[in-house]
């Protein structure tokens, strides 16, 4: 048995998934956290929030309505949730982002569960914030957190798994995911899909397993089992 511990299961069209593969299924704005709730109730665990982007397209407005919905369902945990600098436009886009993010963070602290973190660094050359990781870490402090689709540095991970977190790793390959993978311990790191968006569909997680064997010299079993038992600790559920 394999856990994809990040899908959007709602967006994929007549999907059937494989037996060996078990899903953790995941909203990010209020309309998708509806959808989660439709499709993995009492089936599969589910993360509930509000991501950036939806702050930035959503506005803050309707923010205690979309908490009320995300509290009356008990997910496992929030998320997505974060900061993305790669999108924010204006210093009005980071503060709605920033203010949607710190009312995530208390709902968690409210409902006892981990956060599921969404990070994306500024490649722009403007004079908006760069460092979306820093200022998250700064944010979250000691809270348990689990960084979905990492792409920030082997050294900000490492900080987050100092403070008892978990990276999430994609089937993706590049340079840093690679020194990522190889700095973090094997009892630290879940595999994901993110499909649609990212993967087509959850059964992309078996390349990540494949990359993470490969760069770590452990056999695909291991980190299949390893991987699976982490996100059981990290969510809180049992398969
Ligand atoms: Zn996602």
């Amino acid at each position: 048995m394999m856990i994809d511990s990040h899908c959007h299961l709602y967006d994929l069209k007549n999907y059937i998934l494989p037996d060996d593969i078990y899903p953790v299924v995941v909203g990010y704005s209020y309309s998708s956290n509806k959808k989660a709730v439709d499709i993995a109730k009492g089936k599969y665990p589910f993360v509930l929030g509000i991501a950036p982007q939806s702050a930035i397209k959503h506005g803050t407005e309707k923010l205690e309505e979309w908490v009320d919905f995300i509290r009356e369902n008990k997910p496992c945990a929030i998320g997505e949730i974060g900061l993305d600098y790669k999108w924010a436009e204006t210093m009005d886009n980071v503060n709605a982002e920033k203010k949607v993010f710190s009312r995530m963070i208390e709902l968690a602290d409210e409902l006892k569960v981990p956060l599921v973190i969404h990070s994306r660094n500024n490649p722009n050359d403007n004079d908006l914030p760069k460092n979306a990781v820093e200022d998250i870490l700064e944010m979250i402090g000691k809270r348990k957190a689990l960084m979905h689709f990492y792409s920030g540095s082997a050294e900000l991970a490492k900080k987050i798994v100092d403070n008892g977190g978990y990276i999430s790793i994609i089937h993706l390959h590049s340079k840093e995911r690679r020194k990522v993978i190889n700095t973090i311990p094997l009892e630290r790191l879940l595999v994901e899909s993110d499909s649609p968006f990212v993967g087509r569909t959850p059964e992309v997680i078996r390349e990540a397993i494949d990359y993470i064997s490969e760069v770590k010299q452990i056999s695909r079993e291991e980190v299949a089992r390893k991987t699976a038992k982490n996100a059981m600790e990290f969510f809180g559920f049992e398969v």
